[in-house]
């Protein structure tokens, strides 16, 4: 009897032991057919996974500080410039000096411009997120970045090819598909994809060049440091009227490299 009730222990005791295994398989995770087809936040996920976590901080520091701590109140421009990793656009050995309050060089006698004066620009266009936006003076591609967060259409020309070629190439890798780098001269614009509705000139110039404002709508807004090109500019907002006057406001004090092209040179 004793011996029967052994076995019959035995064996119950390993059935359940064999549930246990199955259900423990059967349970392993498995990517749900909507995370299979959802490659965009597996990409989110990895990477901040593979970001340095101080990179991570640094960039929360700019937050808070240097664009809260100012004037920057937009929210969209607030989540973009915290989400961004600003050191995807910066050469290897300045990447931990991505998140500084200041402009870093980019190679070819051109810099990046400072984070603080990427958000004031991108604040002062008051995007509603349906424009299509012209930028001149790619540089790294991080402004066209955070446009084309926060737009649906970029377009950005740069006029030394190199760096045209590498912005191109980063925001290929990083999967924007609403920005069209141009390598060419931004003084006179992009006729085949004009009228914009903003247009934002990221290297000093000491006029607005006629073609930027021909190729704005009526009620578009044009943003351009304006002044001395080689010593410091006005960051010169203007406001094209129905009627196509011009109203134009400035910001602040600023520092660009300047635009070159061949226009001014006459
Ligand atoms: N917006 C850039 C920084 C701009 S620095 C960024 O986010 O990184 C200014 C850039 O304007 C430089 O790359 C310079 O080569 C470019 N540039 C100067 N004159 C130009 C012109 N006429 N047309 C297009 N780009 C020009």
């Amino acid at each position: 009897m004793r011996c029967k009730t052994m076995i019959i222990l035995s064996i119950t005791l390993f059935l359940l032991l064999t549930a246990c295994q199955e259900k423990r398989q059967y349970t392993e995770p498995q990517a749900t057919k909507a995370e299979r087809e959802e490659p965009s936040t597996k990409q989110v996920v990895e990477q901040f996974a593979t970001e340095d976590p101080k990179l991570v901080l640094a960039r929360e520091r700019m937050v808070n500080l240097d664009l809260k701590g100012r004037d920057i109140t937009n929210e969209k421009v607030l989540a973009v410039m915290g989400r961004i990793p600003r050191q995807n656009f910066v050469p290897e050995d300045l990447k931990h000096r991505a998140y500084e309050d200041s402009p870093l060089p980019i190679g070819y006698g051109q810099t990046i411009s400072q984070p603080y004066i990427v958000a004031l620009m991108t604040q002062e266009l008051n995007l509603t997120g349906n424009e299509r936006v012209l930028e001149i003076g790619t540089g790294s591609g991080y402004q066209a970045t955070i446009l084309a967060e926060i737009v649906p259409e970029v377009y950005t020309i740069e006029i030394v090819e190199a760096l045209a070629k590498r912005a191109n190439a980063t925001l290929q890798k990083q999967g924007y598909k609403n920005v069209q780098v141009l390598h060419g001269d931004g003084y006179f614009g992009w006729k085949e994809k004009a009228p914009f509705d903003r247009i934002i000139v990221t290297a000093a110039a000491n006029h607005i060049p006629p073609p930027l404002l021909e190729q704005l709508k009526p009620g578009g807004k044009l943003i351009v440091p304006l002044g001395d090109i080689t010593r410091f500019q006005t960051l010169t907002l203007a406001t094209k009227q129905e009627n196509g006057e011009l109203d134009t406001r400035f910001i602040t004090g600023v520092r660009f490299v300047p635009l070159t092209s061949k226009a001014l040179e006459k």
